[in-house]
């Protein structure tokens, strides 16, 4: 079987047979990868708890004829550590790997800008240095729009013309203007609305500087927009306070 490296994080696993586990991975060169581990679950693995969610994981893997199979692993960043004491950052880097999961829909097509954001996301989660809805509602944003649904926060989503808009809708793409605004729209306050370009920006002053208000209002449209392009909700969600 021929044998390729890649580096990855590990977003799930679930278990297969008597000792094996299946893990999906978001690797660095061939995109989101699921992979047998074979023997993990046995006390004496050699993978110990190398391939547990948010690790960050070198890998060398055996093509297999349905699935991969996982031959060795080392940790670079176990990334689990630092978050496994702190609710909020556990669950928000939680709706992280469940976000790159089912943005990243095809199998073995690379997508290193995904991979990059995610590694960047969960080591700014784990640093402590922004606030746990700051660190994933810029990442959700980023995320959405390196799969293609950049959300528009200064131009109408429809006709493109320049704002300041008032009317916010996933399903039209972001703001809309008064001709192009359709029924269900929220308003939101204008400084919501510059928070929101800023998380996607990363533009961390104007974000820093925000009313906790309207960082919190923020985050309730960034995930009705996240809802709405994925087809099923985030499990995960669920848990995250907003
Ligand atoms: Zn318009």
């Amino acid at each position: 079987m021929p044998l390729y490296r890649d580096e990855a994080i590990v977003l799930r696993t679930h278990k297969l047979g008597e000792a094996d586990r299946i893990v999906t991975l978001l690797t660095r060169h061939h995109g989101l990868v699921r992979a047998v581990a074979k023997g993990v679950r046995r006390t004496t693995s050699k993978f110990g708890s190398r391939l547990e969610p948010f690790t960050h994981v070198d890998l060398q893997l055996a093509e297999g004829r349905n699935l991969d199979i996982i031959t060795q692993a080392e940790t670079i960043t176990p990334f689990s550590s630092g978050l496994g004491l702190d609710y909020d950052r556990y669950t928000s880097g939680t709706v992280m790997l469940e976000t790159a999961d089912r943005l990243v829909a095809e199998e073995r097509e690379p997508s290193i800008q995904q991979f990059l954001l995610l590694v960047g996301g969960l080591r700014a989660m784990v640093s402590g240095e922004r606030t746990p809805s700051q660190v994933l509602d810029s990442y959700l944003l980023r995320s959405l729009a390196v799969a293609g649904y950049a959300p528009s926060f200064a131009h109408c989503a429809r006709c493109g013309e320049e704002g300041p808009h008032r009317w916010f809708n996933p399903s039209m793409g972001g703001m809309l203007c008064v001709t192009c605004r359709v029924p269900g729209s929220a308003s939101p306050a204008a400084e919501t609305v510059i928070v929101m370009g800023a998380l996607l920006a990363g533009d961390w002053p104007v974000v820093e500087a925000a009313d906790g208000r309207h960082l919190k209002e923020a985050s309730t449209l960034v995930s009705a927009y996240l809802s709405w392009h994925l087809e099923r909700g985030l499990r995960s969600m669920a848990y995250v306070e907003r």
